[in-house]
């Protein structure tokens, strides 16, 4: 199949029309571009776990223009998710609800719940409101790959697999939503994104409930097949094709051991600003110490350095958790293996 990427305002009429008929196409939001079908669609479905090579057990973000249409497409909508809909939609937060009939149930991997989000991106929001469907869309990378941020990285990953690629430039945010599950009594972080905890937590106290707003702890050594509580905190993800390791600001003795043993090989080095990077390197790129910027600059920087033919990658991880930083370490950590002693 030839995979065409039109500028998004040309190629808009032809999306929508190929989300109506259950077709997928590729388009941006403001945290990455999305790999969209519709969401009440099994074949559209089925289709965007083949295309991603994703596993049955990691369901989908379902896409939609407002919290009207949110509201219809769960069935019931808990106070904190209303407030929490109200302060931060449109935008890169992403509710688990319990799910309709009128959304697949492969959309939820069999759970009885619903990721809805609300994106607050012009050609998304124009993509939702020409096809009038909701529509589940996963970052359009292969599964377990680095997600993409411009419509060139969406090719370079499911190119020949899919007909139409929407070209709204590279995406402002840079990584994934943060998910929330508002199912419960209190609200829980089951992936850290742009809307932070402190955010979160801010708006709960400012709409007067008592709801502590807590994260999901990591779980140790999830693999594709278990059964997962929460599906998309599986240790993999967002992983580079080079072998990468991750390292702290607090490793370095660790980190010169593995340069002395690794002095033979090409290491390519991705850094936060201010780290003094060793000399011996055969690519060293440099993100932004600003947490926005750094997140946006992320899957960029990745991909860059996955593609200099380095032998392996050294990641420097933040050892900040704070706001966006929880996200950029999350993913960092996903994509990496521990640095061996
Ligand atoms: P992606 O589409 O690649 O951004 O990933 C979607 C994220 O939302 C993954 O972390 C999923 O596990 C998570 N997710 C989607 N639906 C649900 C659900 N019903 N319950 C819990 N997590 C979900
Ligand atoms: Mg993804």
């Amino acid at each position: 199949m030839l995979t065409r990427i039109e500028p998004a305002d040309l190629g808009l009429q032809e999306a929508a029309e190929l989300i109506r008929r259950g077709d997928l196409v590729a388009f941006p939001t403001e945290t990455v571009y999305g790999l969209g079908g519709d969401a009440g669609n099994a074949s559209a479905i089925e289709r965007i776990y083949q295309v991603k090579g994703r596993p049955a057990n990691n369901p989908l973000i379902v896409h939609v223009p407002d919290v009207a249409a949110a509201q219809s497409y769960s069935a019931g909508f808990p106070l904190i998710a209303a407030a929490f809909a109200r302060a931060f939609w449109p935008g890169p937060l992403t509710l688990i609800l319990p799910r309709h009939d009128r959304i697949c149930p492969a959309v939820s991997a069999g759970k009885n719940t619903v990721a809805i989000r609300c994106p607050d991106h012009p050609v998304a929001q124009e993509l939702l409101q020409a096809s009038g469907r909701p529509i589940a869309a996963p970052s359009a990378n292969c599964s377990g790959h680095t997600s993409p941020t411009t419509a060139q990285h969406v090719s370079d990953e499911l190119g020949g697999r899919i007909a139409l690629i929407l070209d709204g430039g590279p995406c402002q945010v840079g990584v994934e939503s943060t998910v929330v599950d508002v199912t419960g009594t209190s609200p829980v972080i089951l992936r850290p994104g742009a809307i932070t905890q402190a955010m979160l937590a801010q708006c709960l106290i400012a709409a007067g409930f008592s709801a502590q707003v807590t994260v999901l702890t990591r779980h140790a050594g999830n693999t594709a097949d278990e059964p997962l509580s929460s599906p998309g905190q599986l240790e993999s993800h967002y992983a580079p094709r080079t072998a990468a390791y991750r390292f702290y600001a607090s490793d370095i003795p660790r980190l010169n051991a593995f340069l002395l043993k690794k002095r033979h090989q090409r290491i390519g080095l991705l850094c936060l600003e201010g780290f003094a990077a060793p000399p011996t390197m055969a690519k060293i790129l440099v993100l932004p110490a600003a947490e926005q910027a750094c997140a946006r600059g992320l899957y960029g920087a990745l991909r860059e350095l996955d593609a200099a033919g380095c032998d392996v990658l050294l990641i420097q991880c933040p050892e900040n958790s704070v706001g966006v930083w929880a996200a950029i370490e999350d993913r960092l950590r996903r994509a990496t293996k521990e640095l061996p002693v």
